[in-house]
């Protein structure tokens, strides 16, 4: 067959696995996409008004793990980026996630004033507290303030985005945008936040940029792969080789335990006819007349002093992920019952020898990218150990 691996799914996972192993094992490696592009949801092009937008939502890279960034940087140039978020709050814009200005902007300068003062004494300054624990704060004014709070900013976009009210959902989930005590308006923290010049394809053409890899799009793993006791075959022949599976797991068996549930996003995109739209890449609406949860603003985002006369935007509007349709499982739903079923069909990877699972679908886990490369980088050790061994 020509080669040692089989990478399936070229997004962040499979892409970062798939290079390390041509690149630093000097091995040949087979990716495959059921999809007609490389990057998985990172994929982006320049749309008809000149604007690079991301075909599968906005996608920030922001990072603590010094590893991944050191890693990606080799890719391509990135340049600084430093993602500000709004959000219309019982019908005023405000920064996102809640903050000290977002309370000046919400109530009149006295309230204002006195909720702060409470804020920084119970909690300190730059502190971060999750909406569901600021609701559980036996103190009058802070209780009031938290309920504000979920109702205006939580409740709805979270009964939008997950058919559920934020105490229903796993608290990791609310818990990425908490209540924040300070000025500081960026969306994420992190110490390193980047975007790519030129967009992320080009990053990762440049990751699969090897005489070690060769790449089938259009080719689904359910067409080539076959598993029979334990062992893998591909088109037809055992595959002595290894396998890296970056797809969702319950697809792999062929739902044979029942249905893993994700949810989806409907995206709408629209040619705007002037230079803005909006004062920021993303304004959030967590209110419970508009069906979308936000609307991106790409060319904030992804172009560095973009000088165009028009605008691309998008408006997400979530659904559930139902597999006979044609939509994207994006977010798989974490919660008890789910995972069991998830280590259910866990345990029957477990029994293939050669089969790796890396990635937001295969490991069922709410990933950033970061973490995912992080998560492809770790694989690598093992495989580099086992093929050094
Ligand atoms: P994917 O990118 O989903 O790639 C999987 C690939 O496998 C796909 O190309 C798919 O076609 C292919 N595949 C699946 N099954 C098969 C099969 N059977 N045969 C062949 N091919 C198959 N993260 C951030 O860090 N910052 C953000 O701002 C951010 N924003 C996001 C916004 C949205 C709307 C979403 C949904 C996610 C966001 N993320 C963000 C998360 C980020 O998208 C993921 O962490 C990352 O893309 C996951 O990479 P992956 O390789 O695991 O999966
Ligand atoms: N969330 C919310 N209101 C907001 C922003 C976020 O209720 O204005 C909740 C919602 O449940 C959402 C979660 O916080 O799913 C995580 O938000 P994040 O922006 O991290 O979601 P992602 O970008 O991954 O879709």
């Amino acid at each position: 067959m020509g080669f040692d691996y089989i990478v399936v799914g070229v997004g962040f996972a499979g892409a970062t696995i798939a290079e390390r192993i041509a690149n630093v094992l000097n091995k040949k490696v087979l990716v495959i996409d059921k999809r007609d592009t490389i990057g998985g949801n990172m994929y982006d092009y320049t749309d008809e008004n000149g604007i690079l937008v991301h075909k599968y939502g906005p996608h920030l890279f922001h990072t603590n793990l010094e590893n991944v960034y050191n890693y990606l940087k080799k890719f391509g140039e990135w340049f600084f980026y430093e993602h500000r978020v709004l959000g219309k709050v019982n019908g005023k814009i405000v920064p996102i996630p809640f903050n000290i200005t977002s309370i000046e902007k919400s109530f009149d300068k006295e309230k204002a004033n006195k909720l702060i003062n409470i804020l920084e004494k119970e909690f300190g300054k730059e502190k971060k507290i999750p909406i569901l624990e600021l609701r559980k704060y036996p103190d009058k004014d802070i209780n009031e303030l938290a309920e504000y709070i979920y109702e205006n900013v939580f409740l709805y976009y979270t009964m939008k985005q997950w058919g559920q009210t934020p105490d229903e959902i796993d608290p990791n989930v609310t818990n990425r945008v908490p209540v924040f005590v300070s000025e500081d308006d960026r969306y994420f923290q992190d110490k390193y936040q980047f975007m790519p010049k030129g967009g992320y394809t080009k990053i990762f053409e440049n990751m699969l940029n090897s005489n070690n890899i060769e790449i089938r799009l259009n080719t689904d793993s359910k067409d080539v792969l076959k598993v029979k006791d334990n062992k893998i075959y591909f088109e037809d022949k055992e595959f002595k080789g290894k396998v890296i599976y970056t797809g969702a797991l319950d697809e792999f068996f062929d739902y044979e335990l029942g249905a893993l549930p994700y949810r989806s996003l409907d995206f709408e995109f629209e040619s705007i006819n002037k230079e803005y739209y909006q004062e920021v890449g993303t304004v959030n609406y967590p209110t419970k007349e508009d069906k979308f949860t936000r609307i991106t603003e790409f060319k904030h985002m992804t172009m560095e002093n973009a000088k165009t006369d028009k605008t691309t935007i998008m408006r997400e509007y979530p659904c559930n992920y139902d597999k006979d349709k044609d939509n994207i499982p994006y977010y798989p739903i974490v919660n008890d019952d789910n995972m069991d079923l998830y280590n259910k069909y866990l345990e029957k990877a477990n029994k293939i020898n050669n089969f790796y699972l890396i990635g937001r679908l295969a490991q069922y886990k709410y990933f950033n990218m970061d973490l995912v490369i992080n998560e492809a980088l770790k694989l690598f050790e093992k495989l580099k150990e086992e093929n050094d061994g």
